[in-house]
């Protein structure tokens, strides 16, 4: 009984100290007052107690007094780290110090403070920006056909092009005071959701010149002059955009790029003036065989110190006017299923004055400082929206596919297999679009938050990578015959060029995630790196002392939260919220607090070297994401006022992220570099083993059936879409048959249990006429049954070709 009591104060001690983030020192006194109890009402036996006591003391002491620590630790620690850091370039140091950091840091540091989170203003748009989508984006998604753009014409129509640039879609991030449409980052979002809903190549045509490019550049970095010229014609579509920084030597390694710009003088329209001479060669670049300004990433070289006492400057950015003698570009790429422009350029010795450069003289060498800066917006805005676009439209689509096709007399939707890809849809169309709309609110908020943004940018084009490959094998032999009335296989198609472009995914995973995350979210490393590379050694020491004794409060700190709550399986943490998803907020607190121990036991463990280890540091990024995409469900949940039907959702998206957190950080403890260690720290992170399952069968149903009908909770999954149920439209005809089918199925319901069934022989008409004839229906009841037929043969149809046109559109498909 006495080892109860004992054991419950202990718990309630930890929680306590836990709780109110600890010092060490706190833990220090609290640990020696717990042994002095135990020792006085004899719970410690003398021998044990000296035992326990002489342990304490050996660690508390020296770690508690400055000038000890400092001997034994933390100088030798300083050392060690100063002989291990690994050197830093300058594009490393500008990413690691660029943007903000936000709600993924409170996930990382492993006590998520939820008022912070639920306090983030739900997502609204202004009248403006509503009457946008509603009016001339409605109308641009009715002018896309994606058959004719994608095989037909390799390009938009001109009357689309026109619209585009009319309506000012170009310009959706330029201010009004410049011409521009000046929308959020919601709006933005909505835009290219919708778009993506219905044309890819489209959505990323009007993406381009939103996300990272000239005009995002200008705005931030750009001189009076060059604002007031460009931005205006830009927003009007007078000036078509590219941004060129990819070429053969430099992809993912964009910091590499051998382009090349040497300060010089030079004639130029009748005088002499300061400039660059600039050779380079891009490719990839989209909008670039149709641009008339080229915003241009070249490293600039001033060898005869023209504008000071350096020769290597660094990465600049310019801008282009693309008929300058030189330059070339108009040639095309032909990017897997889109039919955007895309294609590579080039100049040798082009010549462009010093007020093209962007901000002028005083930007030369600024550029990747520039191009990091301004990347957060657009990674973790465009795609992203394309990605939840895309996915949105498989989950409604295939859900109305999979009610309105019958095999075995039951709609496919009814297998159980088919039921499993569903469920996978339903619930990553809820992820997506929650992460979209909390990562949206961060970026409207003011909030530049790279390690978010790198988040939404994988995991929102992966999570479209698997709905459409799903929908794909849900669809069959439907998505797989090209033609008009297929919706699916052209964004089949082009799913690797979101995982490739704004950060190659298995770079931006295994790489920049958790290595841009641990730099930025945890509360000491930074502080530590600084200190260990202060130019003034003594107060190197001081500093990194500081913080190292500092870290170690929190890394206790975190360690007994996450043993406390894993113990008692999330229970004593705290949810922000009553109901249904509590324990949901209290789960991911636990894994929170696992995470951020672990994290940090590993990056003391490896240091630098773990930059090199992208197995482990890919594990961290999964753990630390799906915190994200959990607790943006959560949000999303609440922000919509915890609707019951929504339930199904919620928790499908919970479950299935907190398994994955769970998996991530068990597969880190089981290759973990030092195996003892490993064991041990498993016994903080899961001292109850691993307890998360995967949504269960029941879940998966749930999720599966709100795709299956219409249904306000399955139109709020699929918001902001194109919708059409017209039975001319490729996706409007799957709904108008679902409708339909729905229609009639009281009387089929009727006709079956009266074992009134056609027989074999017989046309399906003749039966409906014969039924009218017998009044076994009426007439009403027969048109039902018939439209509902015909509609649904028309939604399973494929397109077939004369055998010339055949051939055209394998020849297409194989090019
Ligand atoms: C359709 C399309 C449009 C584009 N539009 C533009 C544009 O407008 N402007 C522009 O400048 N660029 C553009 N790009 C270029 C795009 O950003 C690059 O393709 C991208 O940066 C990757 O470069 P890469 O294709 O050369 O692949 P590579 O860099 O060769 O990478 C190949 C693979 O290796 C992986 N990898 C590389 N390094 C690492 C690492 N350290 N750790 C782990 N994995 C790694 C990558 O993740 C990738 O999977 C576009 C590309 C495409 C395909």
């Amino acid at each position: 009984m006495g080892w109860l009591v004992w054991i419950g104060l202990l718990g309630a001690f930890l929680v306590a100290l836990a709780r109110l983030r600890a010092s060490f020192f706190t833990w220090s006194l609290v640990v020696a007052g717990g042994l002095l109890v135990a020792g006085l009402t004899d719970l410690l036996a003398p021998l044990p107690g000296l035992v326990a006591w002489t342990v304490f003391l050996l660690v508390a002491i020296p770690l508690n007094v400055p000038a000890l620590r400092r001997m034994l630790l933390s100088d030798p620690m300083l050392a060690r780290t100063r002989a291990v850091l690994p050197p830093m370039s300058q594009t490393e140091r500008d990413a690691i110090e660029s943007g903000t950091v936000w709600w993924e840091a409170e996930l990382f540091r492993g006590d998520p403070r939820w008022e912070r989170l639920l306090r983030v203003a739900p997502p609204t748009l202004t009248s403006e920006e509503q009457a946008f989508l509603d009016g001339p984006v409605e109308e641009l998604c009715k002018m896309l056909n994606d058959w004719e753009i994608t095989h037909e014409l390799n390009d938009l129509p001109p009357d689309v092009w026109d619209f585009i640039k009319r309506q000012r879609f170009f310009g959706m991030i330029i201010p009004q005071e410049f011409g521009g449409l000046g929308f959020s980052a919601l709006a933005h979002s909505e835009v290219v959701m919708k778009l993506a809903s219905r044309s890819v190549s489209a959505a990323v045509t009007v993406m381009v010149p939103n996300s990272l490019g000239p005009a995002e550049l200008l705005l931030h970095y750009g001189t009076e002059e060059q604002k007031r010229h460009y931005l205006p014609r830009l927003a009007k579509g007078e000036e078509i955009p590219c941004f060129a920084l990819t070429g053969p030597w430099a992809g993912s390694d964009a910091g590499s790029i051998p382009d090349r710009g040497v300060v010089c003088k030079q004639r130029f329209q009748g005088r002499e003036v300061l400039g660059l001479r600039v050779t380079w060669e891009k490719r990839y670049i989209t909008l670039g065989p149709v641009a008339t300004v080229l915003g241009l990433a070249f490293k600039a070289y001033d060898p005869d110190r023209l504008v000071g006492d350096r020769e290597d400057l660094g990465i600049t950015c310019a801008l282009i006017p693309t008929d300058t003698p030189g330059v070339h570009i108009g040639r095309r790429h032909y990017p897997t299923g889109a039919a955007f422009q895309n294609g590579p350029n080039s100049g040798q010795d082009v010549f462009i004055p010093m007020e093209w450069v962007i901000g002028g003289q005083q930007n030369l060498g600024r550029g990747w400082r520039m191009l990091v800066e301004s990347l957060s917006a657009g990674r973790g805005i465009s795609l992203p929206a394309l990605g939840t676009g895309s996915g949105k439209l498989v989950a409604r689509v295939t859900g109305a596919y999979a009610r309105v096709r019958q095999q075995f007399k039951v709609p496919i939707g009814r297998f159980e297999g088919v039921e499993e890809a569903l469920a996978r849809i339903g619930g990553w169309a809820y992820l997506m679009d929650a992460a979209r709309l909390l990562t949206a609110a961060a970026v409207d908020a003011g909030e530049k938050p790279a390690v978010t943004t790198a988040i939404v940018k994988y995991h929102l084009t992966e999570g479209m990578r698997r709905v459409v490959d799903d929908a794909m094998d849900v669809h069959g032999g439907r998505g797989i015959c090209m033609g008009p009335a297929n919706y699916l296989a052209r964004v089949h198609q082009t799913v690797p060029i979101s995982i490739t472009v704004e950060g190659a995914n298995i770079l931006t995973r295994s790489m920049i995630i958790f290595g841009q995350g641990a730099m930025r979210c945890h509360p000491y490393l930074v502080r530590e790196i600084q200190a260990a590379t202060d130019p003034d050694p003594a107060a190197g020491a001081e500093a990194f002392d500081r913080a190292l004794f500092a870290h170690m409060g929190f890394t206790v700190t975190n360690a007994a939260r996450s043993l406390v709550y894993g113990l008692t399986r999330g229970r004593l943490a705290p949810a922000p919220v009553l109901g249904a998803t509590a324990k949901y907020y209290q789960r991911l607190a636990r894994m929170s607090a696992a995470f951020a121990f672990l994290a940090d036991l590993t990056l003391l463990f490896l240091g630098g070297s773990l930059k090199r280890r992208e197995k482990l540091s890919g594990r961290f990024a999964d753990a630390l994401s799906f915190m994200y995409l959990c607790s943006a469900s959560l949000k999303r949940f609440q922000d919509n006022g915890q609707p019951e039907a929504e339930l199904p959702l919620v928790e499908w998206a919970c479950k299935y992220s907190l398994y994955q957190v769970q998996n991530a950080l068990d597969e880190i403890l089981r290759n973990f570099p030092a195996r003892t260690l490993g064991q041990v720290l498993r016994l903080v992170v899961f001292p109850l083993g691993r307890r998360f399952r995967y949504p269960n069968d029941a879940l998966g149903h749930a999720v599966a059936s709100v795709l299956l009908a219409p249904s306000d909770v399955r139109d709020r999954l699929t918001s902001g879409i194109y919708c059409s149920e017209d039975p001319a439209d490729p996706t409007g005809r799957v709904e108008y048959a679902l409708r339909r089918l729905l229609e009639a199925e009281p009387v089929e319901r009727r006709l079956r249990s009266a074992r009134e069934v056609c027989p074999p022989h017989v046309a399906y008409d003749d039966w409906l006429d014969d039924l009218v004839k017998r009044r076994v229906v009426d007439a009403g009841e027969a048109r039902a049954l018939r439209e509902s037929r015909r509609a649904t043969r028309a939604a399973i149809d494929v397109d077939d070709f004369p055998p010339s046109r055949a051939l055209e559109a394998a020849a297409d498909v194989a090019a």
